[in-house]
């Protein structure tokens, strides 16, 4: 263990294990962690290291320096980071994955995170769009997640940030979109942060926020247009109204304005990092009556 250090993988907690149980489980993630034997695609099992390119020294150097910054920001919500370092990030090469992305991942995206098996994939994009896709999957990474024991014996995911599988269903996700939804949110926090003050990030910046304006077109808003530089821009409207709604029908608990809005956004932020949903559920059944928290998750589900 790497001294402040805490959390050696992803895992927060593992559901209904005995302590051997446990133990048993912590040593697999451990195992996988950094194991290039054990990084393999979701989808088809082949191993990731066949596919992906080598990381240039100046990759190398901003991901040190995002990790670093992660942590120091993860602390801000009351998480507990995990020691994430360059090993854990893999950059497929375009010209050995081609367009089969889906066939080994199941899924299409800029960028994936595997909690299993403990690894964030890219596909290569310009700088920017690569070191914001290792933000945004490091968020995913350092999230609250917790595994279970299912009747079988197979271990599965109960809950990874705000998404949350109806126990021992696991086809059902509750809260899948506002996931993604919070984890874009502190990606736009942390890149206006720690990235948009790094000069070799300038032009790709300029070009992102070129292509922003022709996709909007007309005469966007700041906000609308500043949602398009990040991950998931689509859910934002909802969101930022979710928040000032919350706010306002809540004055003695929430500050008014802009300063209100992001303390609903903090409380938000800390489910997604510490599991501790209390705070969220009850002030969400205050405001909006009983059962609608749970209607809630249901209609952010996958
Ligand atoms: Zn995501």
């Amino acid at each position: 263990m790497q001294g402040e250090f805490k959390r050696e993988t992803s895992v927060s907690k593992i559901v209904d294990a005995s302590p051997e149980e446990e133990q048993e489980i912590i040593e697999v993630f451990k195992n996988n962690l950094y194991n290039p034997d054990e990084k393999k695609f979701s989808k088809s099992g082949e191993l990731i290291r066949d596919y992906e390119r080598e990381k240039t020294d100046k990759e190398i150097e901003m991901m040190k320096y995002i990790f670093e910054k992660v942590s120091e920001f993860v602390r801000r919500y009351g998480g507990e980071p995990v020691n994430l370092n360059t090993e854990y990030v893999h950059i497929l090469d375009n010209n050995k994955i081609g367009n089969d992305l889906f066939e080994k991942i199941g899924k299409v995206g800029q960028s994936f995170y595997n909690p299993f098996r403990q690894y964030i994939g890219l596909m290569d994009f310009d700088n920017l769009s690569n070191m914001q896709n290792v933000v945004h999957e490091s968020m995913h990474a350092n999230s609250f997640f917790s595994v279970e024991i299912c009747q079988d014996g197979n271990l599965n995911f109960r809950r990874g940030g705000w998404e949350t599988s109806v126990k021992q269903n696991y086809k059902e996700i509750y809260f899948w979109s506002l996931n993604e939804a919070i984890t874009s949110e502190l990606e736009k926090r942390f890149v206006k942060e720690f990235l948009m003050i790094k000069p070799e990030l300038n032009d790709d910046f300029e070009k992102r926020k070129i292509k922003a304006k022709e996709i909007l077109g007309g005469n966007p808003s700041e906000d609308e247009l500043e949602d398009m530089l990040y991950s998931y821009p689509e859910s934002k409207p909802g969101l930022h109204s979710m928040f000032r709604d919350i706010r306002d029908k809540n004055p003695s608990k929430f500050k008014p304005g802009k300063d209100g809005e992001e303390e609903v956004f903090n409380m938000f932020a800390r489910v997604y990092f510490t599991g501790n949903i209390l705070e969220v559920a009850r002030i969400f059944e205050k405001t909006y009556g009983k059962g609608s928290f749970r209607d809630f998750g249901k209609r952010n589900k996958q």
